[in-house]
């Protein structure tokens, strides 16, 4: 059976593991309302995506 030579050390698996972490997402204010929301989506406050009414606000 073929096997690795030899252990991988914590510290090789550290160094491999080092790109393994996600960039935390990017927040903008909204054009519309100045709430803070996730770039190129939808604004979750008022619905409105560059300037535009694309989803109807919810009412409450
Ligand atoms: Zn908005």
């Amino acid at each position: 059976m073929p096997n690795p030579k030899h252990k991988t050390t914590k510290s090789k698996v550290g160094m491999r593991r080092s790109h393994h972490h996600t960039s935390p997402l990017q927040a903008v204010k909204c054009d519309k309302c100045g709430e803070l929301k996730q770039a190129h989506t939808v604004c979750p406050a008022c619905g409105s995506y560059k300037g535009e009414q694309v989803v109807a606000k919810k009412e409450v």
